[in-house]
């Protein structure tokens, strides 16, 4: 048992981690593009400014062509935007995130190429990926998608571009990737305890539901439920037309039940009983609920007392079928119940109903018990 409740406390926290997962791409995916074409345009204008200032600066490699994939950006943002709203699985995101860091690949290598732009790539690079970091860590592999061509353009240009290894700019590399990943990995464990909690605190509110609408022992509706339940029907009625009807039940010679058989057997018995009421009805529009002790209520919308009347006739087989003993009875030699038929009329209040559809249920116990009355 406590098995199945841990199983299905990891399903439910599994849906919803993915679920939220999958919410947080297309929100800070958003984020993220804009960020990244903050960046470019950032680096369009830096290009310009200092034309502006130097018009002999070093343009000539690349300059141009860095404007150029600007210009390319701008066209791939205006065009994925838009797209990045509608994708609700891992791997468009991926695919997106890797085109993007691409991007950045081929921007750095020619930024390596100009002694100018140079000293920009590594604090660009650290930029890129803590921003990153930010916007894509609860998803790991759209992350590293988007990573993996900005590090590996790095890496390789700098191990492969004299024949030495530049120690010091490889070990800052390493050292901002150590920290991008420790910090990955922190955030993640946040995201999964915050999304724990917030699981653990459905699953709770769930159950305290249960505990204020259901009945313990039955399973079906409790008294509460029954009053909320009415009340809105009769609301509901009267705004709509139409109508509804209630049958009130009552098991006949419970007490001698519970007397001969122990109260045990009792409690088993009306588990068995509300059963054959739940699958005599239509769920979930009609409302079977334990009004008290040994007595139901159930709700029938849009029936009148003809409709209901055939529901118990229903329900008195049902019961019959399952066919409990009761050797005290004094109607039969199994389980039976009376029933009290009332069927709502325009401006009648939730006491009223109840009050008539008890009055038709003692007249049905007065014609002999194991039937049903429908009240005048
Ligand atoms: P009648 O046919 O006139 O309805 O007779 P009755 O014996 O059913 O009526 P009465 O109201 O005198 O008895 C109801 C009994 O139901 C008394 C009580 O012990 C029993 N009962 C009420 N709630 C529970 C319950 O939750 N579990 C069990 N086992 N018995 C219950
Ligand atoms: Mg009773
Ligand atoms: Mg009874």
């Amino acid at each position: 048992m406590q098995k199945t409740t841990h199983t299905l406390q990891d399903t439910a926290f599994n849906a919803m981690l993915d679920h939220y997962k999958k919410a947080s791409l297309r929100t800070s995916g958003i984020w993220l593009l804009i960020a990244n074409l903050c960046f470019v345009l950032f680096l369009f204008g830096r290009h310009q400014f200092r034309l502006l200032l130097d018009p002999h600066a070093d343009v000539a490699i690349a300059g141009p062509v860095l404007d150029k994939l600007s210009l390319i950006f701008l066209v791939f943002f205006v065009i994925a935007l838009p797209v990045l709203r509608f994708i609700r699985s891992r791997t468009p995101a991926m695919a997106l995130a890797f085109l993007v860091g691409l991007y950045w690949a081929v921007v750095f290598h020619y930024m390596l190429a100009s002694d100018a732009q140079q000293q920009m790539v590594f604090p660009l690079f650290c930029m890129l990926i803590f921003t990153a970091l930010i916007a894509l860590y609860p998803t790991m592999p759209v992350l590293y998608s988007f990573i993996a061509p900005l590090w590996l353009s790095l890496f390789i240009h700098l191990i492969f571009r004299d024949n030495t290894i530049p120690v010091l700019e490889v070990a800052a590399i390493l050292i901002a990737s150590a920290l991008f990943e420790t910090g990955r990995i922190m955030l993640s464990r946040w995201f999964v305890l915050s999304i724990r909690r917030e699981c653990d605190n459905q699953l709770l509110v769930s159950k305290l539901d249960n505990l204020a609408h259901y009945d313990p022992l039955t399973g079906v509706a409790n008294r509460r439920q029954l009053d909320n339940q009415l009340e809105q029907l009769i609301a509901q009625t009267e705004r709509s037309g139409g109508t509804f009807s209630l049958i009130m039940i009552d098991v006949d010679f419970f007490k001698k039940y519970n007397d001969h058989y122990g109260h045990q057997a009792g409690d088993s018995c009306l588990v068995g009983i509300a059963e054959c009421f739940k699958n005599v009805v239509r769920q979930p529009a009609d409302l079977v609920a334990r009004y008290g002790g040994e007595e139901f209520v159930i709700l029938l919308h849009n029936a009148g007392a003809n409709d209901a009347a055939v529901i118990a006739h229903r329900i008195k087989e049902s019961v019959e079928k399952a066919a409990i003993p009761h050797a005290l009875s004094q109607v039969s030699e199994t389980i039976t119940v009376s029933q009290g038929i009332m069927q709502w009329a325009t401006g009648m209040t939730a006491l009223e109903l109840l009050k008539r559809a008890d009055s038709a249920l003692y007249q049905a116990k007065h014609a002999g018990r194991n039937g049903y009355c429908v009240a005048e």
